[in-house]
């Protein structure tokens, strides 16, 4: 049994589009790809005529060695929507197989599931707002083929904790892929999920750099998960998925230093996180904050409509969660620089005394 077998069988057995960059390489009179000759007349136009590699080695190797992965276990993709797509694409048949997730958690999983026709289960966080692994076991049905664990959370911040991950992966094997999203991780300081992968070829593990590497614009994720199945999602991703200027840019993000910029801001959000949750905690109208293991803290008011216009009267936009179960008095607020966490206390302090 591979993990493979969870697989669509008309996906394993596609032949993908062999695109003109993959077919050949080297040679410097590029005359296979229908391309322009000539650079843009534009700044930064250099080279921006050719079509991108599809996978960039030096990203690739970039984003392995910074995950604790090997290049033959990684997919960069466009953001970890897109990789969120590809798992679902290759594993679920339309009309017939289905995903688990665990509500209140990113919207995605279950909007990417439904384009493809896979039905939608619901296992919900408990009352603590942590992962019930025997609730998620209990749900997986013979048509489930991806679980969907957030760590940290979204929207709630918290944390699965590594043995519940291991238990799942082991009984999910064979059954399921256990797909991990670690896109908060940073914030956590926690072992990622892909040391798992050793022992569990079910374990899929997504990262980006839109986070904590400041690069939500630049649209860079990663996939890191079994070399098989990475295998397979290279024939369906399309041809040209990263654009050299978001290559570039993540490269210099994950340059040495990048990420000494990186390992700063980081700290900074880290104190600010600290800094915000006593304060929001010690603030009338405010009935508990969740603890946080990202760059967020979900916030209780006894007003969340009035807080969240109030905070918009300002011109400050906070996400309003109330539509989740478990959230309906809660605002997610991400923390931002010292200066707009400063705005957003002087208005809450404000609507208090009012
Ligand atoms: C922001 C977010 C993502 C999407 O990240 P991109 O790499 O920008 O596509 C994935 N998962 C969770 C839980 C997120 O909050």
């Amino acid at each position: 049994m591979s993990v493979l077998d969870l697989a669509r069988p008309d996906i394993r057995a596609l032949s993908p589009y062999s695109s003109a960059r993959m077919e050949a390489q080297g040679g410097t009179v590029l005359l296979n790809a229908n391309e322009s000759s000539r650079p843009p007349n534009i700044p930064g136009g250099d080279g921006l005529n050719r079509y991108p590699d599809p996978q960039p080695r030096a990203l690739v190797d970039a984003l392995a060695d910074l995950y604790g992965s090997q290049p033959d276990r990684l997919l960069v993709t466009r953001g970890s929507d897109e990789a969120i797509d590809l798992l679902v694409r290759a594993f679920c048949r339309a009309r017939e197989d289905a995903v688990v997730v665990s509500p209140p958690t990113f919207g995605m999983y279950a909007v990417c599931a439904r384009i493809q026709g896979a039905a939608v289960i619901e296992a919900p966080l408990g009352p603590s707002g942590d992962l019930d692994a025997d609730k998620l076991l209990a749900a997986v049905t013979p048509a489930t083929k991806l679980v969907f664990v957030c760590t940290p959370n979204n929207p709630t911040g918290n944390l699965v904790q590594r043995d519940v991950l291991e238990r799942l992966a082991r009984e999910l094997d064979g059954r399921a892929v256990l797909v991990v999203d670690e896109a908060y991780a940073e914030f956590s300081g926690v072992a990622s999920a892909t040391s798992l992968i050793d022992d569990h070829d079910n374990v899929a593990v997504l990262r980006t750099l839109s986070k904590a590497w400041s690069l939500a614009g630049a649209r860079v994720g990663a996939l890191v998960a079994h070399a098989d199945v990475i295998a397979l999602l290279r024939r369906i991703i399309p041809p040209y998925p990263l654009p050299s200027p978001c290559v570039d840019a993540a490269l210099g993000a994950l340059s040495y230093e990048g990420r000494r910029v990186q390992r700063h801001h980081l700290q900074e959000i880290l104190a600010e996180r600290t800094r915000m949750f006593a304060a929001l905690s010690a603030m009338p109208g405010v009935r508990e904050v969740l603890p946080s293991h990202a760059n967020f803290l979900a916030v209780r008011f006894d007003d969340a409509a009035g807080t969240y216009r109030r905070l918009l009267a300002a011109g400050i936009v906070v996400r309003d969660i109330t539509r989740y179960p478990g959230l309906g008095d809660a605002l997610r607020i991400t923390v931002g620089t010292g200066n707009e966490n400063d705005r957003v206390l002087a208005i809450l302090r404000a609507g208090a005394v009012a």
